[in-house]
C-alpha cells in the first residue's frame, strides 16, 4: 500500500512505473491529503490504472460523536478488517488516538480489545491513513492541521508491532509528511521491557506511558498476563534508562479497579514506588466493559486515591473520561463493533 512509502520510495515507484518523477510529488500530495483515487484531477487515467491495486481508499466507515464532542470512528481497511480510532478536542489541539492492531493478544483482564485475541498487526501505512483520513475529515490539510497530537493508546499494544510502528513514527513525523512531531505523540505500553530499551536506542523521542494498574508483581500478574514475563522493577529500570536517552520524561496509567488496587494503601504503595522519577501519574477509574466482572472506583474514593498520591509529592492527574457514552474511553474500542450494534 503507498501509504508504507516515504516520499523518496514513492519516487523509486514512481519511476520504476516509468513515470516521470514529477508524479511522485503529485502522488504524494494526493495521498497526504487523503484523497481517494478518483479525485485525483491531475493525474491520467493510464497512470491511475497503473496504480490503483496499491493506492488505499478513504478508510473512514462510520462516526459516531459523543454529547462532549469526542467523536469515535471506525475505520475499514482494505481486507475489510475493521478498528477504532477515538478524537478528542482540547483548547491546545487536537488529539487523535489511533489502533495500531486488529484486536491485540496481551489479554488484559479489563480491557474490550483483547477478548477475541490478535487478528493481525496494522501496517505503518495503515496506521498513517488513520491520521491522514481524520485530518482530512475535521476539514484540516497538511498546512493547516486538525489532528495535533497523537496517543497509540487505541486498539492493539504498540511494541507488540514494533517494526511497523516505528515506521509509522518516523512516515508521520517527516517534515515532508504531516509533520506530527514527536514530542507530541505518546506512545503507551504494557511494558514490553526490551522494546522500551530498543526505542530509546533507535533514538525515538515520543512520550513513554506504561499501564501499570498495580503496584507489585503478584497483584498485576492476577490482571495482566504480560506482568509475568516482565517484572514492575524491569519495567522501572527500562524507562530511567528511556529518560537518560531521550530527556522525556515517563508516564504511568493507573486503572482504579473497585475494591482491588483502589484503597489507600494502594496510593501509598504507588508513591512508594515511584518515588523520585520522572513521571506523573494519569488516574483513570475503570471504563465499563460489556462481559467483564471488574467495575471502576468511585468519584470519592478516585479522588482520596488522587490526593494521597499529590501530598506524596507525586505528580499524578485524573484523566477526564471521554466518550464513554459512545463507548470511545479507554479499554473500550473492540473488534466487532459493528456485529454487536454497540
Ligand atoms: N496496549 C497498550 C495500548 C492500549 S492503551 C497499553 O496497554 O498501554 C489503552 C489504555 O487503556 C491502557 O492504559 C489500558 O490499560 C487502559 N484500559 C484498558 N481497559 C480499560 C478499562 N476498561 N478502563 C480503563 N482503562 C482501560
Amino acid at each position: 500500500m503507498l501509504l508504507d512509502f516515504n516520499k523518496s520510495e514513492i519516487k523509486e515507484y514512481v519511476t520504476a512505473l516509468g513515470e516521470p518523477t514529477f508524479r511522485a510529488g503529485q502522488l504524494f500530495d494526493a495521498l497526504l491529503q487523503a484523497k481517494n483515487i478518483d479525485e485525483i484531477s491531475n493525474l491520467s487515467s493510464s497512470f491511475k490504472d497503473k496504480i490503483a491495486n496499491d493506492y488505499p481508499s478513504f478508510c473512514i466507515l462510520k462516526k459516531l460523536i459523543s454529547q462532549d464532542g469526542t467523536t469515535k470512528y471506525i475505520f475499514k481497511f482494505l481486507d475489510g478488517e475493521i478498528v477504532e480510532g477515538v478524537l478528542m478536542k482540547y483548547k491546545y489541539g487536537n488529539t487523535l488516538c489511533v489502533s495500531t492492531q486488529v484486536g491485540c493478544r496481551m489479554g488484559c483482564a479489563f480491557c474490550a480489545s483483547g477478548m477475541n485475541g490478535l487478528k493481525r498487526n496494522l501496517s505503518a501505512g495503515e496506521i498513517l491513513q488513520q491520521v491522514l483520513c481524520v485530518n482530512r475529515d475535521q476539514g484540516g490539510n497538511i498546512k493547516n492541521r486538525k489532528v495535533t497530537n497523537i496517543v497509540l493508546m487505541g486498539m492493539g499494544e504498540p511494541l507488540d508491532n514494533y517494526d511497523n510502528v516505528t515506521k509509522f513514527l518516523k512516515l508521520v513525523s517527516s517534515n515532508e509528511g504531516i509533520n506530527i512531531s514527536q514530542r507530541n505523540i505518546t506512545l503507551s505500553t504494557c511494558g514490553l521491557v526490551p522494546k522500551i530499551y530498543q526505542l530509546a536506542d533507535e533514538g525515538f523521542t515520543v512520550n513513554l506511558t506504561i499501564s501499570l494498574h498495580a503496584t507489585n508483581d503478584e497483584n498485576r500478574q492476577k490482571i495482566m498476563p504480560v506482568a509475568k514475563s516482565y517484572s514492575i522493577e524491569q519495567i522501572l529500570n527500562a524507562c530511567k534508562y528511556y529518560f537518560e536517552k531521550t530527556g522525556r520524561r515517563f508516564g504511568f496509567e493507573y486503572a482504579l479497579v473497585a475494591g482491588q488496587n483502589d484503597s489507600i494503601k494502594d496510593a501509598d504503595n504507588l508513591a512508594s514506588l515511584l518515588k523520585g522519577l520522572p513521571c506523573m501519574v494519569n488516574l483513570i477509574p475503570l471504563n465499563y466493559v460489556k462481559g467483564k466482572k471488574l467495575s471502576g472506583a468511585n468519584e470519592k474514593q478516585t479522588k482520596a486515591f488522587l490526593d494521597r498520591l499529590l501530598c506524596r509529592n507525586i505528580n499524578a492527574t485524573k484523566r477526564r473520561t471521554m466518550g464513554a457514552d459512545i463507548s470511545g474511553a479507554c479499554g473500550q474500542l473492540r473488534r466487532k463493533v459493528l456485529e454487536e450494534g454497540s
